[in-house]
């Protein structure tokens, strides 16, 4: 029986069932082969590729002759499962998506810590300075995309802010906020 587009795919490794879809890439493209991407219950994915298959040929049995060289290894860091990376290709690595999840949302988060340390530092700066507010200011410009900024002032203004967010070229001068040190 030959494939369809909406075609889906169930097969099981070790005991763990995962499910395959077909790439438009496979008929959208002539000489592409087929491509699968498949996907376990727990939201790790991965795709494989068989060039010299087409698919206006290709039968079931091909496919599932595709998804019997597809491996599960468990994911680095728990116990859940993931593809094995010698078996699809994918950019997990061997760990599982909850568990990529994770750590990109740490990696931000540690991102965003330094973020506020380098301000805090500014702050202490400005304020040994003699400044009493920083500024978080968008900046609009009339072409291009939105920016932010941020400067220090003594017992500022609303003038002497805004005339500092107009020397940046922004169409919008009340688009800030007032911390104080
Ligand atoms: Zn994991």
């Amino acid at each position: 029986m030959t494939i369809s587009k909406d075609q889906s795919f169930t097969a099981v490794y070790n005991g763990v069932e995962f499910t395959a879809t077909i790439d438009p890439c496979s008929w959208m493209y002539p000489g592409y082969g087929v491509q699968l991407t498949v996907k376990l219950q727990n939201g790790s994915t991965g795709s494989l590729n068989n060039k010299p298959l087409s698919f206006n040929t290709a039968t079931t049995d091909d496919v599932q002759k595709m998804l019997s060289g597809v491996r599960l290894l468990a994911c680095k860091t728990c116990d859940s499962s993931c593809f094995d990376p010698a078996s699809v290709k994918t950019n997990q690595d061997g760990k599982c998506y909850s568990c990529i999840m994770r750590e990109l949302r740490a990696e931000l988060d540690a991102d965003t810590q330094n973020e506020n340390a380098e301000i805090a530092k500014l702050d202490a700066k400005y304020k040994k300075q003699g400044c009493t507010h920083r500024i978080d200011a968008w900046i609009h410009p009339a072409r291009g995309d939105d920016f932010s900024i941020s400067f220090w002032m003594k017992n500022p203004t609303v003038e002497e802010i805004q005339a500092t967010i107009r020397k940046n070229k922004s169409t919008v001068l009340d688009d800030y906020n007032l911390v104080a040190l």
